[in-house]
Parts: C-alpha cells; sequence; structure tokens
C-alpha cells in the first residue's frame, strides 16, 4: 500500500510479502538464515519499487565479506521482485536470545542501490554496511544518499517451516515536512512492537500505519510477486558479449553449454551449432 500523510510532507508505504518470501526461499532451496536474507532484501526491494512510477525499477545489493556473500534484489512499479543469494545455505548458530546472526552472515562490507528511473545512466548510490540487519542500512542509505529522513522496518516470523510471516513499512519525510511532525512520527515508530508480531497478529500493512498516523490519503493498494524477467535473448546477448573467439571454442570444447538464471535458477542450454550461430551474426 502506498499513502501520503501529514498534510503531503510525509510518505508511508506497507507490505505484506509473506508469499513473496516463501517463494524466494523455496526457489534457492535457502536454509533460515538465508531465507531471512531473501525475504529482507526482497522485501525492501518492493519497498523502494513502490516508491518508482512506470518502468522505472531499482536494484539493491547487500555485499560483504561474511559466508553469505552477495545478496541483489530487483523490483519495479508494478510489484515484481526477484532476488539473487551468493550462499543461500549459510549455517551460524543462532544467538544466546534466539534471533539469527544476520549481520554476521553479511560480516562486512557495502550497501548499493541502483535506481533505473529511465535516463541515460542509473542513479547509483553505495554506503558502508553498518547494522547489516538490512532496514536500519538502507534508512542509513536515504539519510546519507539522499538526505531524506526514514524510518524503514523489514521483518519476518520463522517457524519450524520456514517463513511464516513477513513484511515491511518505509516511512520518508518529504519536502515541507516539519522537524516536529517527524519526531513525533519516530516516537510512534519506536514505540511499535516488532512488525513480525502485528503481521503474526493479523494485523494487515493499512493496520500498521494506522498505528503510526492519526490520517492517512491511500493512493494504490496493488498485489506483490515474484517475477523474473530472464528471457533466452538476454542470454544469447550475454553470450555475444563473451566475443566470437570465446564462443568459438565453447562450441568445440562441448556440445551444449548451460546457463542458469541466478534469479530463478531456470537452466538455459545452448547447443554447440548455437553458439557458431551466434558467433557467426556477432
Ligand atoms: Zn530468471
Amino acid at each position: 500500500m502506498r499513502a501520503l500523510a501529514c498534510g503531503g510532507t510525509v510518505r508511508a508505504l506497507a507490505v505484506r510479502s509473506t508469499h513473496v518470501a516463501r517463494t524466494l526461499a523455496d526457489q534457492h532451496e535457502a536454509s533460515p538464515l538465508g531465507a531471512i536474507a531473501l525475504s529482507r532484501v526482497g522485501t525492501s526491494a518492493l519497498l523502494m519499487g513502490g516508491m518508482l512510477k512506470g518502468h522505472e525499477q531499482v536494484g539493491i545489493e547487500f555485499k560483504g565479506d561474511g559466508p553469505l556473500g552477495a545478496v541483489y534484489a530487483v523490483a519495479n512499479a508494478a510489484g515484481d521482485v526477484r532476488v539473487s543469494i551468493d550462499a543461500p545455505d549459510v549455517d551460524l548458530p543462532r544467538r544466546a536470545d534466539g534471533r539469527w546472526p544476520l549481520s554476521l552472515a553479511f560480516g562486512a562490507g557495502r550497501v548499493t542501490v541502483t535506481r533505473s528511473l529511465g535516463l541515460k545512466e542509473p542513479y547509483v548510490g553505495v554506503v558502508p554496511m553498518m547494522a547489516g540487519e538490512v532496514a536500519e542500512d538502507l534508512a542509513h542509505y536515504f539519510l546519507m544518499s539522499e538526505q531524506k529522513p526514514t524510518a524503514f522496518g523489514v521483518s519476518e516470523v520463522l517457524g519450524p517451516d520456514g517463513i511464516r510471516v513477513a513484511g515491511g513499512f518505509l516511512i520518508q519525510g518529504l519536502p515541507g515536512a516539519e522537524e516536529a511532525v517527524l519526531e513525533a512520527l519516530e516516537a510512534r515508530i519506536t514505540a511499535l512492537p516488532p512488525l513480525s508480531q502485528l503481521y503474526a497478529e493479523g494485523m494487515d500493512p493499512e493496520g500498521i500505519l494506522a498505528r503510526v498516523f492519526d490520517e492517512l490519503v491511500v493512493l494504490e493498494r496493488c498485489p506483490v510477486q515474484f517475477r523474473c524477467h530472464c528471457e533466452r535473448a538476454r542470454f544469447e546477448s550475454v553470450l555475444v558479449g563473451l566475443g566470437v573467439e570465446e564462443l568459438r571454442s565453447m562450441a568445440e570444447e562441448r556440445e551444449s553449454t548451460e546457463i542458469t538464471c541466478h534469479f530463478c535458477n531456470t537452466r538455459y542450454f545452448f547447443r554447440s551449432e548455437e553458439l557458431l550461430a551466434l558467433a557467426d551474426n556477432a
């Protein structure tokens, strides 16, 4: 859900992404930690995608020196998201308080946000990873890279069968927002129970925002879903990009070359005749 509040000076988005998070975990055969990373980065991308229009899209990459490697999500204004992950099966012991050590799994690194707004060059912002818990890092990104005060929350409830519920919210001061209004909102957000608890109790995104705002103008509600936009033609151009000589030697070495999409694990096979034809046409 996308909404405006405080006389149009604050934007608010909320999403329940349980189905998407489960799909991502299944697709990547993720461990509990891998599922949390996929859920949080994917849910964050959906929220930031909700700030876009038309064919614009946003990419968020969390890349650290920990065992998880990189997690990269791409989302658009239509509520589509896809996520790749280096090590979906990463496994670390839980903390003493029962929480999964996501920040340890990420390690030290950086957060890169790429927004393709239909201009020649995408807008790219990079900040060091601070908390490694995803939401805090993205709030930090908005403040440092875009000078926008932002409250960001993404979380999930994990059961024995994986993700039970997942969701998030994004509340951002727009130009003209009064300092006192933002401070009052911050106090309310800080006082909220964990989002996952609210979702587990059956509250919907609108209900959560209603606890923060006295009045909301709802702009749009739309479904969100996992969707990969990969197609054979895109991988053909990747192959062509390797160069004619490389294509010819690949065609000589093996009868069939396999390329796997990192987002959805679809496998594409190219027979050596097809590689040669690509080389001839390149
Ligand atoms: Zn794909």
